[in-house]
């Protein structure tokens, strides 16, 4: 072969590689770039149409309404370096009243007060918990927690002690019939990314939509925890299990930088790991800003954050008075329900029996006397569709859009609990799941 014959062969190759990679980017960003120019300015455009039809309910309960986060992580858990400031932007912007934390615990040996005390921070509440062992675990007071234990006993003690246990990750084993645990989850983020077959096209597409489109990013890994509502029901036939949507947010798929006391910069990665510790110079000065609060000289925020998270899925919560005793008594009683807030915000939403005497006889999580009842209701800022579900099973469904609903039929012993899809564009999609009345 000559020299020219050579070079030419090589420059094939080399076409041919080149080929390959731009294919290879195709493919991966295709589905990403159709979601930021063509799907998701879509759905907005849906979502802010349908937000114009809010309408004010007309209010059946004394309760005031409280929106709050479960199952989250902290600069406490190996895995988050998520801060108070960051914490409290995040809720003010999301308007969300109280914080219950779960870190995970450094060693089995777990002391309260550790992490961020309890405490009203500029408005929010906050109370500090651990997620072990699959519990979301709230002692709710000082003390300390021997995760060595067996865990029934762990829940047992921390339960008898006014403490609140709920299941964790409940896509997973649990001893169900524990009679301690108070409540699960009914939804979690993280179990939709762990029901993915790949993470890539997550990653992908938040790379291109993050800035713009988290909430639809987001909303695409979105799906129904159908199984774990299933089990939900199933236990909730023999005694009452609350059921609650954990954000299950550590803010940690993204990279971030601070300077360390030598006034060297730490370069933070995935699961927020030292990836590399360098040298402020002339190459990489530009890149960082004076340090936050958080102390943060440099924030790429690729994935999850708060303040997203805060506005995906919120608890609403009935109760009297913004205090740790109070929040956590209404939590245990089963007094809120979830909802997807991005859709449309539930405040005003409420699911309820209506007494003989036409007053409330109970909301959702109470138990009422068959006799007592005249009927199931609810009303609903946003117009929606509303599915009855008694022991597991549908039993009545509105064929259109309501702004309220009620169901006198044929009441039975039984849990009865509502679940209220909206329609923003061409498909219904589940907005909001309460806690069951149960009948007796
Ligand atoms: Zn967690």
């Amino acid at each position: 072969m000559n020299f020219k014959r050579l070079l030419q062969v090589i420059k094939y190759i080399l076409l041919a590689i080149l080929g390959v990679l731009l294919i290879g980017l195709l493919v991966l960003f295709a589905k990403p770039l159709w979601h930021r120019f063509v799907t998701y300015p879509g759905l907005q455009k849906q979502v802010e149409a349908f937000q114009l039809k809010k309408k004010d309910c007309p209010a059946v309960s004394d309760l005031k309404i409280y929106r709050g986060v479960l199952h989250l992580h902290s600069y406490w858990s190996h895995d988050s370096k998520g801060t108070i400031y960051e914490l409290l932007e995040a809720a003010k912007l999301r308007n969300i009243n109280f914080i219950f934390l779960t870190d995970h615990p450094h060693g089995n040996l777990d002391t309260f007060p550790r992490g961020y005390r309890r405490g009203m921070y500029d408005g929010v509440l906050l109370e500090p918990g651990s997620e072990k062992q699959g519990f979301d675990a709230w002692p709710l007071q000082d003390g300390v927690v021997d995760w060595k234990t067996n865990k029934d006993t762990v829940a047992k003690q921390l339960v008898s002690n006014g403490g609140m246990v709920f299941y964790a990750h409940t896509e997973e084993p649990h001893n169900w019939n524990n009679p301690y645990y108070q409540g699960m989850e009914i939804y979690n983020f993280h179990t939709n990314v762990k029901g993915k077959k790949s993470t890539l096209p997550i990653i992908t597409d938040f790379l291109i939509n993050g800035p713009k489109y988290r909430a639809w990013a987001y909303r695409t890994i979105f799906e129904r925890q159908t199984a774990i509502l299933a089990r939900w029901d199933t236990l909730n036939m023999h005694r009452k299990i609350v059921g609650f949507s954990a954000v299950d947010e550590h803010e940690n798929v993204n990279f971030r930088a601070r300077y360390l006391k030598d006034g060297k910069v730490q370069w933070m990665g995935i699961n927020t790991k030292p990836i590399d510790t360098v040298k402020v110079s002339f190459w990489n000065r530009w890149m960082f800003h004076e340090p936050d609060q958080s102390g943060w000289i440099f924030r790429w925020m690729l994935v999850n954050t708060y303040e997203t998270s805060f506005n995906n899925s919120v608890n609403y919560l009935f109760a009297d008075t913004l205090t740790v005793s109070n929040i956590s008594h209404h939590l245990i009683q089963g007094h809120h329900f979830t909802a997807f807030r991005f859709l449309a915000d539930a405040t005003g939403f409420c699911y309820f029996g209506e007494g003989k005497d036409g007053k409330m006889a109970g909301m959702m999580g109470d138990s009422i006397k068959i006799s007592d009842l005249k009927k199931l209701s609810a009303v609903s800022p946003f117009p929606g569709r509303f599915t009855l579900i008694k022991d597991g099973k549908s039993v009545d469904i509105t064929s259109n859009e309501q702004y309220q609903y009620s169901f006198d039929k044929d009441l039975q012993k039984g849990a009865y609990r509502l679940e209220v899809e909206v329609k923003p564009g061409k498909d219904w999609q589940p907005w909001i799941y309460t806690n069951p009345i149960y009948l007796y």
